[in-house]
């Protein structure tokens, strides 16, 4: 799948979805721990500015402009901050710094759901 995942640079970061960044919160029982489809689905990218606090191995340039979470602008895309394994059990290795595209997905929205069709993960109930 070939699809962007990207976030309007202009827009304001938001804390309050349901991304696979609360995966390392014991007490959350959301889905995404045992998901991360989204995380294998798009290309992430951004507003370069955003990665600045990342370390630079986390981080591809795109354009002038852009850059993506590495490892998401492949034909299989893997971001290299997803650890575990895809449907069962993984974690957001960047959680506090994880880039706009990634807060701003929520869990059970059109790219939630195409991502985990995708990987062969039901739709959440
Ligand atoms: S695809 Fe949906 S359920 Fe899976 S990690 Fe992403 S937001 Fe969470
Ligand atoms: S930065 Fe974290 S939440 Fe965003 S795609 Fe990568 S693993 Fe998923």
């Amino acid at each position: 799948m070939s699809q962007v995942f990207s976030s309007n640079p202009t827009s304001s970061n938001s804390a309050s979805a349901p991304t696979p960044a609360t995966l390392e919160s014991p007490q959350d029982p959301s889905p995404c721990q045992a998901c991360g489809a989204c995380c294998a689905s798009f290309r992430v990218s951004f507003y370069w500015a955003e990665a600045a606090d990342l370390a630079p191995h986390w981080v591809e340039p795109l354009t002038p402009h852009l850059s993506c979470m590495a490892g998401t602008n492949r034909k299989s895309p893997r971001c290299e901050a997803l650890a575990g394994e895809l449907g069962r059990e993984v974690a957001c290795g960047i959680y506090e710094q994880r880039p706009s595209p990634c807060r701003e997905l929520q869990a059970g929205d059109d790219k939630c759901l195409r991502a985990r069709a995708a990987h062969g993960l039901p739709p959440l109930g």
